[in-house]
């Protein structure tokens, strides 16, 4: 399956914000936004001013790096966010922080999304007592992840639980860190969300 290869902190200076994609690197004074918080490249340190069009894009895009995903699945997304009740931002939101790859990295089980893609495909999680190895499937409320017993002495994961110590768990989800297991205690709501996204660019952009 494709994936992004290029320099990951890039990414994070091209959209001035720090989108926590290498793990526990990104809490270090080693944070290449840290210390070069610029867009990379020769125009870099220069003014920029976008268009409306610009932050659109520029907005999606971070939105889409941050959770690891593709254009066309992001797309595939949206659309499907769009097919559902409600308002289609928040949706698509909600079905993002839903991926399973994402809630191994929000209890503690990686250190990155990028991490828990890994682990997730190498078949290290359990939903409700199933293997599952598939990133974007989406949770549900009352589900119970956990890490299936042969893994449970992977030295990756037991470094994600020995950091998770130091991060936040949302609200929604519930860390059994001795029983190696989690619970969707809710689904996810847009509060719970606390990186700044602006969601109404990418309806926008998509909209056109
Ligand atoms: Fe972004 Fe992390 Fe790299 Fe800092 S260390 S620039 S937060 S990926």
């Amino acid at each position: 399956m494709a994936r992004y290869c290029g320099p990951v902190c890039r990414i994070c200076r091209r959209e001035n914000q720090k989108l926590f994609l290498k793990g526990d690197r990104c809490n270090t004074e080693k944070c290449a936004f840290e210390r070069r918080g610029y867009p990379p490249g020769q125009h870099g340190q220069g003014r920029i001013k976008f268009s409306e069009y610009g932050l659109q894009l520029r907005e999606k895009q971070k939105i889409k790096r941050m959770y690891g995903l593709l254009e066309k699945q992001f797309r595939n997304l949206f659309e499907k966010a769009e097919r559902t009740k409600g308002i289609t931002g928040s949706n698509l939101l909600t079905m993002l922080e839903r991926r399973l790859d994402n809630v191994a990295y929000r209890v503690g089980f990686a250190n990155s999304r990028v991490e828990a893609r890994h682990l997730v495909r190498h078949g290290h999680f359990t939903i409700n007592g199933q293997k599952v190895d598939v990133p974007s499937y989406l949770v549900e409320k009352g589900d119970v992840l956990e890490i299936r017993e042969k893994s449970r002495t992977t030295a990756r994961i037991l470094g994600a639980l020995e950091s998770v110590k130091r991060r936040e768990i949302p609200q929604w989800l519930e860390l059994e860190s001795a029983q190696y297991k989690a619970r969707v205690r809710d689904l996810p709501s847009r509060d719970d969300m606390t990186a700044p996204m602006e969601e109404r660019l990418v309806v926008e952009l998509y909209s056109k």
